[in-house]
């Protein structure tokens, strides 16, 4: 297949006159250029759209699309992170095995509309019943990203302890890995019932949910199994007051001592992360999500992500509570708090004052390597996994090809998406 769009993004710009070939196992073999004398003719044409890597969702927990438009009034006075930890845990506490379905369905099909082709799940709501072992929803949210036909990293999630050195609690209990033994059968279990575009990514839920040991075990088994790992650190105060209470250390450095190195290591949220705790994980290859409209909407607070970039760290983007779903929203997000914190715009930037380019790369391919995968960049070897804008689109009217991922990124809804591709198939209309 030979895809041809009016302007194609091919890592620095976009560019006119760009014919895309991909093979027929859906990834991409290489970029002609029109002045190619043997280019091949063009088999999909995309007039009057421009072509983008599909949006990667690095962090996502589908199941929380139940909560959009609860807890968003406040008569018992200001809610925090923990009141609405509440609500969710009420939410699963009732969640049978069809309406969990649906929701997560739901979410990922709101994704597909918003530019998303990957998505990385972090799923810990592994039960149907508190306490009961049975792994019921694990099948269940992989059966329902295959139907909305996202590329799909199950971060399937180890959860053993309600707090620091506390037993499981109500919701909590729905959560339950009671050993890293029993995690890895289930990870076997799992790897032999993926749908074509599924991995498995490691992942401990956050300190609060696992031991010093549980999280040591279950990062070494991934990184011998060769395995992305992923954990919440630092989205709220009190997680870090608790392990300075507990271990005497910050979460981020409890993982310094234990990780050792954050290579194919993803920390999401670290709102309050210290910039030496950052020099360490950004130094040593560590990747930080964000998931900048879930964090505005719980009030978790602004990190401050210079000391990381400085450091060499790459930020990814998660959807995360799924409150609301829009790539673009969480790209312009991630500068306007750094913006607000700041009191500056351009925060980050690169030397060459370029912005744009780099919320693209966080909502492409640094949350693919995040994931472990080839896609996110329009360059041979990637999988072919696309969006396409429309052009014509009223929030685009006046951009040019020098100024249109700035329009994209700063001034465009999800009515500009005309379509997504994963691997090669296109879907709504694209
Ligand atoms: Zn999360």
């Amino acid at each position: 297949v030979i895809v041809a769009a009016e302007l194609t993004w091919t890592g620095e710009a976009f560019e006119s006159g760009v014919r895309v070939e991909t093979d027929p196992e859906g990834r991409i073999l290489r970029l002609w250029r029109d002045s190619d004398t043997e280019a091949p003719a063009p088999t999909h044409r995309l007039r009057g759209q421009a072509l983008l890597p599909g949006f990667v969702n690095a962090h996502s927990h589908a199941f929380q699309r139940g909560l959009r438009g609860r807890g968003e009034t406040f008569p018992a006075g200001a809610g925090s992170f923990w009141t609405w930890r509440e609500a969710m845990y009420d939410l699963v506490s009732s969640l049978e095995a069809e309406p969990f379905r649906a929701l997560c369905l739901q979410a990922f099909r709101e994704m597909r509309a918003a530019g998303i082709t990957t998505v990385g799940e972090f799923h810990y709501l592994h039960h149907s019943q508190p306490e009961v072992p049975d792994f019921a929803f694990d099948r269940i949210v992989l059966e329902a990203a295959a139907e909305a036909g996202l590329r799909t990293v199950l971060l399937q999630t180890f959860y053993k302890t309600g707090a620091i050195g506390k037993a499981l609690e109500g919701g909590q209990r729905h959560f339950a890995t009671p050993s890293p033994a029993l995690y890895w059968q289930q990870m076997d279990a799992l790897a032999n019932r993926l749908a074509p575009h599924q991995t498995l990514g490691g992942v401990v839920h956050s300190l609060r949910a696992a031991s010093l040991e549980d999280l040591a075990a279950i990062h070494q088994e991934s990184r011998r199994r060769g395995l992305v790992f992923h954990i919440h650190v630092e989205e709220q105060r009190k997680e870090i007051e608790d392990a300075l209470a507990y271990y005497g250390r910050t979460p981020m450095r409890l993982l310094q001592d234990i990780l050792g190195t954050a290579e194919k290591v993803t920390a999401i949220h670290c709102t309050h992360t210290t910039p030496e705790d950052f020099a360490w994980f950004g130094g040593t290859g560590g990747t930080a999500c964000l998931c900048p409209l879930t964090e505005g909407n719980l009030g978790d607070g602004l990190c401050n992500l210079i000391p990381f970039r400085e450091a060499g760290g790459r930020v990814c983007l998660g959807s995360d509570s799924n409150n609301r779903i829009s790539s673009l929203e969480e790209m312009r997000w991630l500068e306007y708090a750094q913006r607000l914190r700041t009191e500056r715009r351009g925060v980050l930037r690169d030397e060459e004052g370029q912005l744009s380019k780099h919320l693209l790369y966080a909502a492409t391919r640094d949350g693919a390597r995040a994931l472990g995968l080839e896609t996110g960049e329009i360059a041979p070897g990637n999988w072919a996994d696309f969006v396409a804008i429309a052009l014509d689109a009223p929030d685009l009217a006046g951009a040019r090809p020098e100024t249109l991922l700035d329009a994209l990124i700063f001034g465009a809804s999800e009515r500009v998406i005309a379509g997504t591709c994963v691997g090669g198939e296109w879907s709504d209309g694209g």
